[in-house]
Order: C-alpha cells, then structure tokens, then sequence
C-alpha cells in the first residue's frame, strides 16, 4: 500500500563523498540533479564531512522542515540516518520521514533491493542510480521493516539489513580497501577470503516464523525463549541475518524476500563445505540460484528473532555492513515498527 509524497517535496539529500569510488557527489550532479529540477523537487544538498556527521545531524535536525531524507552514498551513511533518528526523543515520529536511497556506495544492498521490489528489469551501477532517481521523482511512499539489535554492552542499535559473521563480515570489512573498484570489491574479498578459508565456532538460536512474537526479547545474560530453536552445531563458516533480496547489488541473496514482509531471513555455512562449494553458491547469489543446489551445509530458515554468541575468540560482526563490538548479540524484528521509504 502505498500514500503520496507532499507536494513540492522539500527534500534533504546526504551526500558521502567519499563512498563507492569517491565520486557520490559527482554521479549526483551527472545524473540526479537536472532529473530533480525536471520534477520540480526542491531540495538540499548536504555533503557529509566526517564519519557520523550525518547521525549528529539527524538526531538534532528540525524534521518539520523536511518532507523526505535522501541518502546518496551506500547502505553505510542509512545506517547513520536510521540511528540517529532512533535516538531522538521523538524517535516515534521522527522515524515516519519519508527515506530515499540513491546509490552512491560501494554497497548498496538496500538501492537494488528497492529496485528488485520495483519489478524493473535487474540494473546496475548508473543505471540503477538513474532508475532509483526516478522513484524519487515520482514520490511513493511504502513501508520497511526494521530489526532492532542488542549488544553484550547493552547497547542498542537498529538495523533496516544485515546481520553478518565469519566469512560475510570478514569480506565486507576487509575488501574496504579495494573500494576504488567500486562493487565487484565483494567478489575481490572473496577470493582473497576463500584462500585463507576458518571456522568460527558460536552458538546460534532463532525463533521461527512460524511463531509471532510479540514481547520484547530477554536480556542476553539470560537463556533464549522455550520456544526458539538452538542450532546443534557450533562450527560456522557464516551466518547471515538479512532482510533484503540483496545484499550487494549483484547478490541475490534471498530471491523470495518482501519489502515488509516481517521476517528475518537466516542463512548460514556450517564448516566441511569445500572452498569451491563456498564459492558456487557465491556466484550462484548472482542469478539467485544458490539454494538450487541442494548443499548441504547451507541452511535457510525465515526467523522473527535470533541470538548469536561467539565462542571464537577472535573475528567480525557486521550490522548492515558496518563493524559492532564483537560478542553475544541478538536481534529482533519489528513489522509495526516501520519506517518509510520512497519507491
Ligand atoms: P560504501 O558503500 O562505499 O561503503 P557507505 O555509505 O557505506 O559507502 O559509507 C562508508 C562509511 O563512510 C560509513 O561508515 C559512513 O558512516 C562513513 N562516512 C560517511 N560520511 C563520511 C565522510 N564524510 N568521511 C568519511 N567517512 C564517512
Ligand atoms: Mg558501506
């Protein structure tokens, strides 16, 4: 279901320089600008200057002023908008100002999501800026779930993504420094991962979609629900909590995937699958085949909750791609929770 942007729309647009090959600002002005004058958008450019400058921003910006927020970067600088209006006072209204993602990063998972949802023909790099521009003019707006996130430091963080450990954060995280390259970057870190292929030992547990869920989740010093299944093993390669059909621009990751569909979409390796049969299912991700293949060390559950508590002493955890305190850490889905995004 869908309602209609105010019309003029005055329009807030985030821009990191520095995201993708560090010419966000430059794709803007080469593609998006005139299509915002051509629609008579009225808007304002705002150029991030340092890391969490656009969450300060948010949390303390007058929203009245605003009838959208823009983000053209990648999933990164959302992520920072997202957070910062849920640290405000009036998060409750704060977080129903209409958001919009023009892809401008390296990772720009939610844009081709948004796209894929659309019904358009798949597209990439400028091709999906340009289709993504065009949902902006025309000024839709629907909803998204988002997952609220505890830490072993209490601390709470929310997440419209990824949940990622082992080999996803690991590729995530170490492939920033091939940015230049743009999104095959992910591919990049993959073959430089596979080569160095580990286990990483942890205990995983999830509440099952098939049961709603309607409490708060416990504390993580206390055990999981009754009700939530505990995953037998303890030796991952990865485990991956997502929202989204994709979690980059060429990785179909979970083809039946909805907009608000209230689910947490669980994968994960458990450690035996061989460095060609991680790297299939990488590049089936692709074409979205990869569950086509039957391999038996990836698993696929829909969830509405999930704990995580890493027994490796040592290694990664992404929320939507970004590094959180490595630990125990939970997370849970909140459908009525939403916040609203422009198709
Ligand atoms: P990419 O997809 O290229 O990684 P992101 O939007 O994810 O792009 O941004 C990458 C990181 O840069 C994020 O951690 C974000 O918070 C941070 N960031 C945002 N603005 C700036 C800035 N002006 N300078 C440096 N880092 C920034
Ligand atoms: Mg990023």
């Amino acid at each position: 279901m869908y309602t209609e942007l105010r019309r003029p729309c005055r329009t807030m647009i985030l821009v990191n320089p520095h995201s993708g090959r560090g010419q966000a600002l430059q794709l803007f002005t080469g593609h998006i600008q005139a299509m915002l004058t051509e629609a008579s958008v009225p808007y304002t450019l705002v150029i991030t200057e340092h890391q969490n400058h656009a969450r300060e921003l948010v949390r303390n910006a007058d929203l009245t002023q605003w009838d959208a927020l823009v983000i053209m970067s990648g999933d990164g600088l959302l992520f920072e908008v997202i957070n910062g209006m849920m640290e405000r006072e009036d998060w409750q209204q704060a977080i129903q100002t209409p958001l919009g993602m023009l892809p401008g990063g390296s990772g720009n998972a939610l844009a081709a999501s948004i796209h894929h949802y659309s019904q358009s023909p798949p597209a990439w790099n400028e091709e999906l800026l340009l289709s993504c521009g065009f949902m902006l003019c025309k000024g839709l707006v629907g909803s998204l779930d988002l997952v609220s996130v505890h830490l072993a430091s209490s601390q709470r963080l929310f997440s419209f993504l990824s949940l990622a450990w082992g080999f996803v954060a690991d590729v995530d995280i170490e492939s920033e420094k091939y940015r230049h390259v743009g999104a095959i970057r992910f591919l990049m870190g993959t073959l430089v991962r596979l080569a160095s292929l580990r286990v990483y030992q942890g205990r995983l547990a999830y509440l099952p979609s098939s049961l709603k869920n309607y409490s708060l989740l416990p504390s993580l010093c206390q055990p999981v629900p009754e009700n939530w299944t505990v995953v037998n093993e303890e030796d991952f390669v990865l485990v991956l909590a997502i929202c989204h059909s994709h979690l980059a621009e060429d990785l179909w990751t979970v083809p039946g995937a909805m907009a608000d569909d209230g689910l947490i979409h669980l994968f994960y390796v458990t450690a035996g699958i061989s460095r060609p049969a991680l790297l299939r299912l990488f590049l089936a991700m692709e074409r979205g085949s990869h569950l086509a293949y039957g391999c038996p060390h990836l698993v696929y559950e829909k969830v509405r909750a999930l704990r995580l508590e890493p027994i490796s002493q040592q290694g990664m955890i992404t929320v939507d791609g970004e590094v959180v305190e490595y630990g125990p850490i939970q997370a849970q889905v909140h459908p009525r929770m939403v916040f609203r995004w422009i198709y």
